[in-house]
């Protein structure tokens, strides 16, 4: 504990302190933003979308398309960003996938993305960053 590069290793009080609530309830709590409510929706910019908890780089704007679910999605990753798990909270089984290096909750993925992959990221907003590109 005490080790800022470590963020795996984080308690709860420690994210609590770091993070706003509604950042916590979902990198922390696998909570879900409400539809539309992130203003990354509608980002158009060039750039990177970075994890909300460690600044890992998760998606580039490249990988974003709108999928008019209300949330902000993406066609694939930047490799090895994101690990993924089963989840069961709705019964039926999702796949939940998380930031690679800190563990934080990011959305599940779903197989009816744009080809060439065929995959779409359903991602809570208040769990990312958005880095413009400098040169935009
Ligand atoms: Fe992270």
């Amino acid at each position: 504990m005490g080790n800022q590069s470590n963020k795996s290793a984080q308690s709860d009080s420690e994210w609590r302190q770091q993070l706003a609530p509604e950042q916590f309830e979902v990198l922390r709590k696998e909570g879900t933003e409400r539809p539309f409510s992130s203003p990354l929706n509608d980002e158009k910019r060039r750039g990177t979308y970075v994890c909300a908890g460690c600044g890992q780089k998760l998606f580039t704007s490249d990988m974003k398309f709108d999928s008019g679910t209300g949330w902000p999605s993406f066609h694939s990753t930047i490799d090895s960003a994101c690990v993924t798990r089963r989840d069961f909270k709705l019964l039926l089984p999702r796949t939940e996938y998380h930031c690679a290096n800190c563990g934080g909750h990011q959305g599940h993925v779903f197989n009816d993305g744009p080809q060439p992959s065929g995959l779409r990221y359903c991602n809570n907003g208040v769990a990312l960053k958005f880095v413009p590109d400098e040169d935009d």
